[in-house]
């Protein structure tokens, strides 16, 4: 029972806003979770096909993805998460190479042997070395020193457009790196996570956890603006009116949020960095009558395919989750402002269908059960040198609005696994933390409450190194 129980507005209801619900209830506070769309889970939502729900844009788990692990534990389907290994190849002028080993790539005929050698030995020297000072130096820099200018531009750089765009130059090296350390830090070679029923079952089981312990939530709810009343009390302006709270938790992304601050609250925070731009994704999802690949991912960077990755999921979800289908997504990061962004979903399958079926011949019209397509504006933050000073803070205006967003997620990896992190993060700025701690419930997001007395950001980069070194 909290003596001092306060009214706090979340808004968002991705796992950003599930999780600072859910410690936020738990900790006796009123909470009212407001989310524009109609279903829970933000990136991580789903959609029915013949029975079965699957999720818009592919998602698993890493072993490494202990906050977000133990998050489920107190959900209590932790048990329900299964395991399986997983493999990486890479697709050069209609070949696919296989990339999980180190005779594999030795074998990765699409490099010159040494430039293979310097490639193997920039990943062993990535893993051991410390991430100090990586935050300014580019990723180009980092990684052309250490494998040379050939093999970067030829392996490195496709990769990194993959994701950025024309705007890779400024990512820092940092961001690399902890991505490095996420995806290849299991000693026993990779393995990805998944959970019985989908993402969908998470989702699910937070709203009826939430809805248990007497959070209300609210669908179809758009936030059209949030401000201070004349009694400086944060309101939340929606369709239905406007209503003030003791605190409110912002958990969009801060282009989204610029948007939405009133007058009154813009005079009471900090200048947010308006100059961090947001990447898009689109994700062109086939179901199939067969198996494509072995391999959970293929990357086709390069300007050889319209995709820069083809992501078979099924080699990795039991078909108690997706029936005798497979499933297929391709992926393309782009920006919102790409024009095939607005392409239509005909026009993107019409042309991304025929070069899937050209790298893989074998695939037939006949082998495709369906085609969906999705898209979403804004998903992975654009990096620049120094992303750390640029990092929003965790309180917007004192002890009224807080933030939990993915622009503060870096260095860790845009993830459901780095917004718990965050939400911890926010969530001891508010002095919610080691107080909430449930029963068998560990102390994985209390004990990031330390990280928030440091206050210079690579001070808090080493307190979450625990976590971020594996993630
Ligand atoms: C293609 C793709 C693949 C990915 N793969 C993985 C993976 O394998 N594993 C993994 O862990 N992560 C993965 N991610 C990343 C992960 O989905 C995100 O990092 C995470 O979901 C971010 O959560 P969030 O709650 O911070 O933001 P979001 O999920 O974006 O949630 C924000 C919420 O706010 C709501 N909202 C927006 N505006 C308003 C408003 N005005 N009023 C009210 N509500 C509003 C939105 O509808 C949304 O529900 C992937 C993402 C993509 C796109």
């Amino acid at each position: 029972m909290n003596a001092n129980p306060r009214s706090i507005a979340v808004l968002g209801g991705g796992i950003s806003g599930l999780t600072c619900a859910l410690r936020l209830v738990q900790a006796g506070h009123r909470v009212v979770l407001i989310e524009a769309s109609e279903q829970l889970g933000g990136l991580g939502t789903f959609f029915e096909h013949e029975g079965r729900t699957f999720e818009k844009f592919y998602h698993c788990m890493l072993p490494s993805d202990e906050p977000l692990l133990k998050v489920l534990e107190t959900l209590g389907i932790r048990d329900e998460v299964y395991w399986k290994p997983t493999t990486f190849a890479y697709a050069h002028q209609g070949r696919i190479f296989p990339l999980n080993s180190a005779f594999d790539l030795l074998k990765f005929a699409p490099l010159r042997i040494i430039d293979r050698i310097r490639v193997g030995i920039t990943g062993l020297y990535g893993r051991l070395i410390s991430d100090k000072g990586l935050d300014n130096v580019t990723t180009v820099k980092w990684l052309t020193r250490l494998s040379g200018a050939r093999a970067f531009a030829k392996f490195w750089q496709p990769m990194l457009e993959a994701k950025f765009g024309d705007r890779y130059h400024d990512v820092p090296a940092l961001w690399f790196w902890t991505r490095f350390n996420r995806e290849k830090g299991e000693s026993k070679g990779e393995c990805k996570g998944y959970i019985k029923g989908g993402y969908k079952h998470i989702t699910d089981t937070f709203a009826r956890v939430l809805r248990v312990l007497g959070c209300e939530i609210r669908l179809n709810t758009a936030v059209q603006a949030v401000d201070l009343d004349a009694e400086g009390r944060a309101t939340v302006t929606t369709a239905a009116g406007s209503e003030s709270f003791d605190q409110l938790v912002i958990t969009l992304p801060p282009p989204q949020v610029e948007q939405l601050i009133g007058p009154a609250m813009r005079r009471e925070m900090p200048q947010l960095d308006t100059t961090t731009d947001y990447q898009g994704v689109i994700n062109c999802l086939l179901f199939l009558k067969k198996p494509l690949t072995p391999h959970y991912w293929v990357a086709t960077p390069g300007n050889e395919h319209p995709f820069d990755g083809v992501v078979e999921t099924s080699t990795l979800t039991d078909t108690a989750d997706r029936g005798r289908r497979h499933v297929v997504y391709l992926t393309k990061y782009l920006h919102r402002s790409d024009e095939r962004f607005s392409a239509s979903d005909a026009c993107i399958s019409a042309c991304w269908v025929p070069a899937l079926q050209k790298l893989f011949p074998q695939l037939q019209d006949s082998d495709i059960e369906s085609v969906r397509v999705f898209r979403s504006p804004f998903v992975e933050p654009i990096y620049k040198l120094g992303q750390l000073q640029l990092r929003p803070p965790e309180e917007l205006v004192r002890g009224k609005v807080y933030l939990a967003s993915t622009a503060q997620v870096y260095p860790v990896v845009t993830s459901w696994n780095g917004s718990v992190i965050q939400a911890g993060l926010t969530l001891a700025s508010m002095g919610i933390g080691s107080s909430v701690r449930s029963q068998g419930e560990s102390t994985t997001i209390g004990s990031r409450t330390a990280a928030l007395k440091l206050t210079k950001p690579h001070d808090r980069v080493q307190a979450l190194r625990p976590a971020a070194a594996k993630v």
